[in-house]
C-alpha cells in the first residue's frame, strides 16, 4: 500500500497518481474546460486489485457501494425509489456507526494517535450489528427508459 494517514478516529489510506501519464494525456488539450476534473481517472485506489475491489463490502466507503450514475437512475424510474430508501438507510447505518464507535473511544479517552491497539482492541469488542437489507425486486431495464419489473 501507497501510504497512510492516521488521525484520531480516522485511517486514511492514500492510493496512488499516475503524474506522467496525466500531463502525457493533458499535454495536447487545448481545451481544459473539463465538466469532470480529469485527474479522477489517473487516481489508483490501494484497495484495487486485479480482480476487482479487495475490501469486503461492509469495508468500503460510502461513495464506492452507494454511486450510481445519474442516467442509470433516471432510467430506473419510480423502481429505483426502493431502491433509494435502502441506499439512504444503509448510509443512516454507516453514519450512525461510525458516530457510535466514535463516541466509545472518547468515553474510554483513547484514540488511534494515543493508543492504536487500546483503540482498535474496544473497535473488535463493541457490538456493531451487520447491516440487513431488504430483498428488493431487480429492475431489469432498457436504454431508452423502458424498465421490466420482474
Ligand atoms: S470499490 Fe472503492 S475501495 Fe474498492 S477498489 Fe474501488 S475505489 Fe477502492
Amino acid at each position: 500500500m501507497s501510504s497512510t494517514n492516521v488521525s484520531q478516529y480516522f485511517i486514511e489510506a492514500k492510493g496512488l497518481f499516475k503524474q506522467e501519464e496525466y500531463e502525457i494525456f493533458m499535454a495536447d488539450k487545448e481545451d481544459t474546460d473539463f465538466e469532470i476534473d480529469p485527474k479522477l481517472f489517473f487516481r489508483i485506489c490501494p484497495f484495487c486489485g486485479f480482480k476487482g475491489c479487495t475490501l469486503d463490502f461492509s469495508l468500503r466507503p460510502h461513495p464506492c457501494n452507494l454511486y450510481l450514475c445519474r442516467s442509470v437512475i433516471d432510467i430506473c424510474g419510480k423502481p429505483y425509489r426502493a431502491y433509494s430508501n435502502e441506499r439512504k438507510d444503509y448510509f443512516s447505518y454507516c453514519n450512525f456507526y461510525n458516530e457510535y464507535i466514535k463516541e466509545e473511544l472518547m468515553e474510554n479517552n483513547v484514540d488511534f494517535i494515543k493508543d492504536i491497539d487500546k483503540s482498535l482492541n474496544i473497535i473488535e469488542n463493541l457490538n456493531v450489528p451487520t447491516f440487513e437489507p431488504r430483498k428488493l425486486a431487480p429492475i431489469i431495464f432498457f436504454f431508452k427508459g423502458n424498465y421490466i419489473p420482474a
